[in-house]
């Protein structure tokens, strides 16, 4: 089974407690992510999960599980074009991506309001080539972009980075905040950049396919050093592990690589880190990457 909270000591909670003590971790996750995701993604989903569950991180004090509800549909009309709503709609996975969007603001949401100090969030669709008025690879709505617009609206939070680590190039995110003087972008990409445009905070770091995890450590420690310069009230990770050398992207990252690179951004940002789940397919390197990103946020 996938969590659907039904499990005693999951967490597993949809509502806000007030006046509780803080939270090392929340953990946005939806059943729906596995049954109903885009074919390529959905079947980590729930491995990696169970992989939570069966570490025992589910259980721990400090950490809860929250079951996200869809985004709202005017939210992604503001963020995405007329078009490309419909063109969404017609894709079959508009459902599945509002929810994603859900989880990721959600997520975000516990983040800023300091209910959680970092919060980890499962999606059934990607969001990085989502851009305003079009979308490809496993991508249908610009889930970052759209908790953006939700917290400055909703929560007057004002800077924001984002450090995207999937191989491929964010070109959607780009797109929609690659201009916004308050929102520094980095990306980490294998040189194929559809829709690149510079902007004033844009920051991108291109390494070779074959990329070991020494290479993109190396980078990871410049482009943290760039985001604390930058002084963001809320940093987004967008976590791709199709970086792994048994997954699909590009880069040759080994398993030890993501509690490496987690390890390292806890140093410098302890909290108000969202981690946002992208690229990726094979469900043992989920299991690995994503148990030990998670690991280390609930430690
Ligand atoms: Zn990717």
């Amino acid at each position: 089974m996938v969590g659907n909270g039904e499990t005693k000591g999951n967490n597993m909670s949809g509502g806000r407690e007030a006046g509780k003590a803080q939270l090392k971790l929340a953990i946005l996750y939806h059943p729906d992510f596995f049954i109903h995701g885009y074919p390529v993604l959905r079947g980590r989903v729930a491995p990696a999960f169970d992989e939570l569950r069966s570490r025992g991180l589910l259980d721990r004090e400090g950490i809860e599980v929250i079951e996200p509800d869809p985004a709202d549909e005017a939210l992604a009309a503001r963020v995405h074009s007329d078009s490309h709503i419909h063109a969404a709609i017609n894709s079959g996975y508009y459902e599945i991506a509002l929810l994603s969007a859900g989880a990721v603001i959600r997520g975000a949401e516990e983040v800023v309001t300091a209910r959680a100090a970092n919060s980890f969030c499962f999606v059934g669709a990607a969001g990085h080539h989502a851009s305003h008025d079009g979308f490809w690879g496993f991508c249908y709505l610009n889930d970052v972009a759209m908790a953006i617009e939700f917290l400055r609206e909703n929560l007057y939070v004002k800077r924001f980075a984002i450090l995207d680590i999937d191989p491929h190039f964010g070109d959607g995110t780009r797109d929609i905040l690659g201009r916004d003087p308050d929102v520094m972008h980095i990306n980490f990409h294998s040189g194929f950049t559809i829709g690149r445009e510079d902007g004033p905070n844009n920051l991108d770091f291109a390494l070779p396919h074959e990329a070991d995890d020494e290479r993109f450590l190396s980078k990871v420690d410049e482009a943290l050093k760039a985001a604390a310069s930058f002084g963001h009230d809320l940093l987004f990770i967008v976590f791709g592990h199709d970086s792994h050398r048994d997954d699909y992207g590009a880069f040759e990252l080994g398993d030890g690589a993501y509690s490496a690179f987690a390890l390292k951004v806890k140093e410098l940002f302890p909290r108000r880190v969202c981690y946002v789940l992208s690229g990726g397919s094979n469900p043992r390197v989920a299991r690995r990457a994503i148990g030990d990103v998670v690991e280390v946020l609930a430690t």
